[in-house]
């Protein structure tokens, strides 16, 4: 599933090659991913121009000549492309977006839980309503630890699913809370009120360390994942604990467990992690 760094380089790299072009034509193959795709039809979008493409929580929202945005979503197994026309549909490509330089972005999407949308007016600071409810961005300095320390008082979640929240700070997915909460030693599985102050900074700078460096080896591409040019991210070599429940730890040699949190299977060291 594509997380924060997946999505800041789609969002990077989509920014190289998109900004300034402007759509010449929309062609929409099915008739919805998450949400129907059929208006995209009826939007307008011919002739309008993709002034800047930017990135909150794992939304990349581009936006629009006329004040509008395009948002979307790369769902579990979302892949967008800028190529030439003159390759062939491939079977779960789900529209195209002509360019006025010849070149078509593509939205591929098998499982189709990805979203591709166009949003009126967005509120302050060019980010859509309904991403107004998101926490501060995991990169951001308003992402400290004591806001962390401060949101986290009397929640009896845990930890893990409470770094998950979009509401509490946007983009952080299942492998980047697995690698940081074993980077720092804290347990899935402790109510997150029960943090400290001082492991709220670490946490906090932990998350950003891993953030940053995935970011920088183009995402961690488990599952179907590609980047936006086609290459896969490196950072999958770099995971210490994420889908290694049972393999030995690589601080202590114990065994790793895994508990269901929110759904989702954790991978920690018993050991390592309190
Ligand atoms: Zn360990």
């Amino acid at each position: 599933m594509p997380e924060l760094p997946e999505a800041e380089n789609i969002a990077r790299a989509l920014s190289r090659v998109l900004t300034g072009r402007t759509i010449t034509q929309v062609e929409v193959f099915s008739p919805a991913m998450r949400e129907p795709l059929t208006p995209l039809l009826t939007a307008g979008l011919e002739g309008k121009s993709l002034l800047d493409i930017r990135r909150r929580g794992r939304y990349v929202i581009a936006e629009l000549s006329d004040g509008r945005v395009l948002l979307m979503h790369f769902g579990m197994s979302g892949v967008v492309r800028v190529e030439g026309g003159n390759i062939a549909k491939r079977k779960h490509e789900h529209v195209f977006l002509h360019l006025d330089d010849g070149k078509i972005f593509r939205f591929e999407c098998t499982r189709r839980f990805s979203l591709l949308k166009v949003c009126a007016l967005p509120c302050a600071g060019g980010i859509p309503a309904e991403l107004d409810k998101f926490g501060p961005e995991p990169l951001s300095d308003e992402f400290n630890g004591e806001y962390l320390y401060r949101v986290s008082r009397g929640k009896s979640s845990p930890v893990k699913s409470f770094i998950m929240d979009n509401a509490i700070v946007p983009g952080i997915g299942n492998i980047y809370a697995t690698e940081t909460l074993f980077g720092v030693g804290i347990s899935p599985l402790r109510p997150a009120g029960k943090l400290t102050r001082k492991e709220c900074d670490l946490l906090i700078q932990e998350s950003k360390k891993i953030l940053h460096r995935a970011i920088e080896l183009g995402g961690s591409s488990i599952s179907d994942f590609l980047n936006v040019d086609g290459s896969e991210g490196k950072f999958a070599q770099e995971l210490k604990i994420y889908g290694k429940t049972g393999q030995a730890c690589v601080q202590c040699g114990a065994k790793i467990l895994s508990a269901r949190i929110g759904g989702r299977t954790s991978a920690y060291c018993p050991c390592c992690q309190h």
